[in-house]
């Protein structure tokens, strides 16, 4: 997606080799324009594929998953990185390693928003090693729904999350995918 890439280039930083800040438009100033756009872009890709709910983890991921869920006029949901105090049988909960901060945290969803009449699409700001999709994908299953597909901001493509979640059939859509970091550079592969 020509806009984001050239908000990239324009605003964002590569914090050493692996790590790109977007903090001016994505994870801490949000741009609510691009927002907008990147919603109707995911939903125009997956209209036609049975959607009843948009899927996001807690914060980056809202902004983007509302404008998407609205753009398909269905439900967001937001998985929690909350610890649970006690066992509770009304969550799914599942562990999950973060990639920035090199701990684990758990992703918590109620019973009550899903069940196995659920098509989701899960958005995400990032794709890396593809944990957090992975432990999304693992709630959702919990609560028999299915995953439609997978819609993500900044796809890293030297690092393994596409790989990993496509062998697994589940389809990536990433709207600007990284190709290398370093100091002064960020290059992307060619638009899918
Ligand atoms: P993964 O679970 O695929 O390894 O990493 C994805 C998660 O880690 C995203 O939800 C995102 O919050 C965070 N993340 C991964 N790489 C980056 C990055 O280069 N920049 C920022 N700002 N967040 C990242």
């Amino acid at each position: 997606m020509k806009m984001l890439e050239e908000k990239i280039l324009a605003e964002g930083r590569a914090m050493g080799e692996d790590i790109l800040k977007v903090d001016s438009f994505i994870n801490h100033q949000v741009d609510p324009l691009l927002m907008k756009q990147i919603g109707e872009e995911f939903a125009e890709h997956f209209k036609d594929k049975g959607i009843t709910k948009v899927v996001t983890i807690e914060s980056s991921g809202i902004a983007p998953a509302l404008m998407t869920a609205l753009a398909l006029d269905v439900p967001m949901i937001i998985l929690k990185k909350q610890p649970s105090k006690i066992l509770n049988d009304d969550l799914y909960q599942t562990v999950v390693t973060s990639f920035t901060k090199e701990t684990s945290y758990e992703l918590t969803l109620s019973r009550k928003f899903l069940d196995e009449n659920d098509h989701v699409l899960i958005i995400d700001d990032f794709l890396a090693n593809g944990e957090a999709a992975t432990g999304a994908i693992r709630l959702i299953r919990s609560a028999h729904a299915t995953v439609a597909g997978i819609g993500i901001l900044i796809e890293k493509s030297f690092q393994p999350g596409r790989q990993k979640l496509t062998a697994q059939g589940f389809e990536v859509y990433a709207l600007a995918r990284v190709a290398k970091l370093g100091k002064d550079l960020i290059e992307f592969l060619p638009e899918e």
